[in-house]
């Protein structure tokens, strides 16, 4: 793993970077992409893909652990929780830490060495649940 004071901060990296910061949407590279092309118009898709890689490597941002089909991205490399919308996959913050008892329980059944675990909350954002409202 990369050392954060050995990581050379490009223009490109900086922008994408303070981009990804602005935003709690959690975004793909896919939306970087979009959100970064109105001011860096000559950016590409992957250059984009590339510097978020190399970012969360340097753990200078979170690559997320949640469900969905594209990786998904954090500016806020705090431990925090996160809940993905089962309809519009949208990501949001939960503020709570990984409960660590559950590796304790979980080392007294296993022969595994347990590193950490994974906890994704699911459910509907308020969006969705509106519409499904509506629709019902
Ligand atoms: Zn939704
Ligand atoms: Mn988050």
């Amino acid at each position: 793993m990369l050392e954060n004071h050995k990581l050379r901060m490009t223009k490109q990296r900086q922008v994408i970077l303070e981009e990804l910061r602005k935003v709690k949407t959690h975004p793909t590279a896919d939306d970087m992409y979009q959100m970064l092309r109105k001011k860096m118009p000559k950016i590409s898709l992957g250059t984009v893909y590339r510097n978020l890689e190399i970012l969360s490597e340097a753990n200078i941002i979170q690559k997320l652990d949640v469900g969905g089909t594209q990786k998904r991205f954090d500016g806020d490399t705090s431990i925090h929780s996160h809940v993905r919308c089962v309809d519009c996959g949208r990501v949001g913050d939960i503020d709570i830490k990984p409960n660590y008892n559950i590796e304790a329980e979980a080392r007294k059944v296993t022969d595994f060495e347990i590193y950490r675990h994974r906890l994704e909350f699911t459910g509907l954002c308020p969006e969705c649940h509106e519409k499904n409202i509506a629709v019902a």
